[in-house]
């Protein structure tokens, strides 16, 4: 399937979570095999080739960083919401619209000098994502990007990601 067709299966859903949120649903998108490969294909074109490791963001970052990692023989590195993981080698709050959220890395998952792509589902005012930069390049290893599907442009991630490597396959 061609990618614009994949990503014509992109979801709007009004009101969710919250009134006056667009949501973005990914659903119909990875229910569908072939959408599903095409997205994760066009994903991997945009990855730096330096990569070793997918830093996957709950929670669906986690079902495009897993086929990523198995497909290219990338290791996958899920960065959790609290209270997830077994032992926490590290975490990182960010703001949220209403409050803070926070993210974990798991111990022994990132090697100083790996080079880590950053994955998500959208990106929206970027703070999880650079949550996940600060995790990683904390850990000593190298971010070589992040891309995600989706990039909702006005809420200005990209800027706040400057300097970044940031891919995403549609941005409206
Ligand atoms: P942000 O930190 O503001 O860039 O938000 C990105 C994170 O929140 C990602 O993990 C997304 O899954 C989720 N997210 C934020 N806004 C939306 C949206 N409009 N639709 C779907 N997911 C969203």
């Amino acid at each position: 399937m061609k990618l614009e067709n994949a990503l014509k299966l992109l979801r709007e859903v009004p009101d969710f979570p919250r009134p006056g949120v667009v949501f973005r649903d990914l659903t119909p998108v990875l229910a569908d095999p072939d959408a599903l490969r095409a997205v994760v294909d066009a994903l991997q074109d945009d990855i730096h080739p330096d990569t070793q490791v997918v830093a996957a963001i709950e929670s669906r970052g986690f079902l495009l960083g897993a086929p990523l990692g198995y497909g290219w023989r990338y290791g996958v590195v899920p960065l959790r919401k609290p209270g997830k993981l077994p032992s926490v080698a590290d975490r990182e709050p960010y703001e949220l619209e209403y409050g803070t959220a926070e993210l974990e890395l798991p111990s022994e998952a990132i090697r100083p000098g790996q080079h880590v792509v950053i994955v998500d589902d959208v990106l929206a005012t970027g703070g999880t994502a650079e949550a996940a930069c600060t995790l990683v390049e904390r850990a000593g290893a190298i971010v070589t990007g992040v891309s995600v599907v989706l990039e909702i442009t006005a809420l200005g991630g990209r800027e706040r990601l400057a300097g970044r490597n940031v891919s995403a396959l549609l941005a409206v």
